[in-house]
């Protein structure tokens, strides 16, 4: 039985972002990121025999024929797709387009917006299953198991029988990540896909855990996929860490958990990485959140060849931090950012705009901390968005209940960050825009620009150093683009 995993081609303006958890957006200059669990359910469906093709034509830049001329050839029996709410729409149209054309083939959504309204898409396309929850390599096995077995499908799965809808109940995040095999890199072509911030090729994508102990942000989609936290043991990341240096001689990884684990398993993972020579051989980054970190761990850290922390800074509104449950004080932030740096780690910081809370003085007091961080050599990057209440979010449910969407709720395009869909106290959309905007312009002083051009040593550096800049006016251009209409395939 074929079983293919794809990204189709869409249409907008830009590269669309929509795996690993990313704010969703069309971008001018894309990283193309590893989707990491559909890669591992590409893995688990092959060690259990079964004929897998990886088709990411966003990666690889295919179009819409091309699309149809591999499945013309391929002709897989069930095709699976990730999904998010900004494209929705166009993954229905494609799908009843390859219900129509290939009756035979079983099609399959998951993401965060699916797990939020398994129904809907149920009810909008001819899809004939929906997985919830954010396990889609143990649940897509299960419905290929029971396509070709007849074994019973897994709990979280929305399907059809004759005419009616059917489900097998609330997902369960039940299975254990220490028994999947680590991820087949050449049948995913992890090649694909790196950060635009890397330094050293190859670069690859780890995942340690599912995927933030804290699991609490108001904002955060992952949590509708991953209500609960369940983690690697350090040994199986380290051994996977030894698979991809001595077989594809990787130099640079980020592992891309929601919050890297902390405490006593950092501490045993840098101790492997120390041990084991891995931090002579590549760089290491990974999602962190503040909290989390000392001055011992992150000696540790360093040692142990981390490179960068991604940071979400968000708001430095105290009142922000505590609506969006955060968990963290703003005075946190400034005092753990300047031990971070000083353990000479850097940081990628990440800051929203158009809180429907906020005012124009809020959003002002976030400008001056992140531009103060930038300036002062505490954060070494920075990353602005427009926050979106993703369905099956709590900010979702809030903005509903409290009138907040500047737009109709189901008008689902418009949640790709070219405006904000939420009502502001005294902004327009414009105003949020042009705000958002100078966040990069803010940062960018000779000051900044001198720091970073003292820090190159040598051509790793300075193409590090040219990418940034690159990926800096690519933002300002995202942000300039005038929004384009939704197509159907
Ligand atoms: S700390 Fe980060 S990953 Fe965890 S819930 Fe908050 S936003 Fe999501």
């Amino acid at each position: 039985m074929k079983v293919m995993i794809s990204y189709p081609p869409l249409k907008g303006s830009g590269s669309p972002m929509l795996t690993q958890n990313r704010q969703f957006q069309w971008y001018h200059v894309p990283s193309f990121i590893y989707p990491l669990v559909p890669a591992m359910a590409a893995t688990l469906l092959k060690n259990n025999g079964f004929d897998v093709i990886w088709n990411d034509c966003i990666a690889e830049r295919r179009n819409k024929d091309d699309f149809f001329k591999i499945i013309d050839a391929e002709r897989p029996d069930i095709i699976a797709f990730e999904t998010k709410t900004p494209v929705v729409k166009q993954h229905w149209a494609i799908i009843d387009h390859i219900k129509t054309k290939y009756p035979s083939c079983e099609t399959v959504l998951m993401g965060d917006h699916v797990t939020a309204l398994p129904q809907e898409s149920m009810a909008m396309s001819k899809v004939d299953y929906v997985i919830t929850g954010g396990d889609y390599d143990f649940l897509l096995l299960g419905i290929a198991m029971w396509k070709r077995n007849r074994t019973a499908l897994p709990a979280g799965i929305w399907y059809r029988e004759d005419e009616d809808i059917r489900n097998t109940g609330q997902f369960d995040l039940s299975g254990d990540l220490n028994t999947l095999p680590f991820i087949d890199r050449r049948l995913t072509k992890a090649h694909l896909y790196g950060e635009k911030w890397k330094k050293r090729s190859p670069f690859f994508y780890t995942l340690a855990g599912r995927d933030c102990p804290w699991a609490k942000c108001t904002f955060c989609a992952w949590t509708t996929t991953f209500p609960k936290f369940r983690v690697r043991t350090p040994e199986s990341v380290l051994n996977e860490i030894g698979i991809l240096i001595s077989d594809y001689g990787v130099k640079e990884i980020f592992d891309d958990t929601g919050t890297f684990p902390s405490g006593g398993w950092l501490r045993k993972f840098c101790e492997g990485m120390i041990e084991r020579g891995y931090n002579k051989e590549i760089l290491f980054s990974c999602n962190m959140r503040y909290g989390y970190l000392n001055s011992e761990l992150l000696g540790m850290m360093k040692k142990a060849g981390f490179r960068k922390l991604k940071m979400g800074l968000e708001s430095a509104n105290q009142k922000t931090l505590d609506i969006l449950k955060k968990g963290v004080k703003v005075e946190q932030i400034i005092t753990e950012s300047k031990l971070i740096s000083r353990a000479d780690i850097d940081i990628q910081l990440t800051v929203m705009v158009g809180y429907p809370w906020e005012t124009r003085d809020d959003v002002q007091r976030t400008l001056d901390l992140a531009g103060i961080l930038m300036r002062s050599g505490s954060a070494e990057m920075l990353q602005a968005t427009v926050v979106v209440p993703y369905p099956g979010t709590p900010l979702y449910q809030s903005a509903i209940e409290q009138g907040w969407f500047s737009i109709d709720p189901s008008d689902y395009g418009r949640y790709d960050m070219r405006e904000p869909i939420l009502k502001t106290p005294d902004m327009s959309s414009e105003d949020v825009m042009k705000m958002c905007r100078g966040l990069y312009q803010r940062f960018l002083t000779p000051r900044y620009i001198l720091r970073h051009v003292g820090k190159i040593r040598g051509w790793e550096d300075m193409s590090y150093v040219a990418r940034g800049a690159k990926a800096v006016i690519g933002h300002l251009l995202d942000f300039k683009k005038r929004r384009q209409g939704e197509h159907n395939l």
